[in-house]
């Protein structure tokens, strides 16, 4: 399946969730993840992009559900 078709199939309040909970390493905590890219990952999809409150990269995998 289309990654991006993946990431849709996610219930939108899930995937606001996820956006706003990734963990950034310069943070040391959940951020929101900004300017982002879905590529696909050996667990389901890995959202790639940066921290919006510093701009440090951040990933976040989501597991098929
Ligand atoms: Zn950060």
């Amino acid at each position: 399946m289309d990654v991006n078709k993946k990431w849709l199939s996610i219930p939108k309040d899930i995937r606001k969730k996820l956006l706003k909970n990734v963990f950034c390493v310069n943070c040391l905590g959940a951020v929101e993840i900004t300017s982002y890219i879905i590529e696909e990952h050996e667990m389901g999809i890995v959202l790639k992009g940066k921290c919006k409150n510093c701009g440090h990269d951040v990933a976040r995998v989501v597991e098929d559900v």
